[in-house]
């Protein structure tokens, strides 16, 4: 892959990265603040049905963290844009789509299929 298209696709990782941090920071500030003790019992169920929504968010992110962590090591170390299955790289268009992935189409179609035959 071209240095510039490496380039480009630190900054953009990069910038992904931070704003996922700091959103990261601000919802878990949101959820150490002590929240109102509701004594109305359907309050406190929408309060728990917020939460939980709040942790699957929040686990979606910390996941995504990873993948973009792992794809700025993939970019120093030069992996980055190599498909892990077949090491073919992989095309700019799916990269700029999906900057985190780590397998070309062809691999990740076969994947897929092969989850659809187990019924996953
Ligand atoms: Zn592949």
């Amino acid at each position: 892959m071209k240095q510039e298209d490496l380039d480009f696709f630190k900054a953009l990782l990069t910038d992904r990265l931070n704003e996922l941090l700091s959103h990261a920071d601000t919802t878990v500030t949101g959820m150490t603040q002590p929240k109102e003790n509701y004594a109305d019992p359907t309050d406190r169920a929408s309060q728990e049905a917020d939460r939980s929504f709040e942790l699957r968010i929040r686990d979606r992110e910390h996941k995504l963290i990873k993948k973009i962590k792992k794809a700025l090591e993939r970019i120093e170390n030069g992996t980055f844009g190599q498909c892990e299955m077949c090491e073919e790289d992989i095309s700019i268009e799916r990269l700029k789509a999906r900057p985190v992935t780590t397998q070309c189409i062809k691999c990740k179609t076969r994947e897929e299929d092969r989850e659809k035959a187990m019924g996953l």
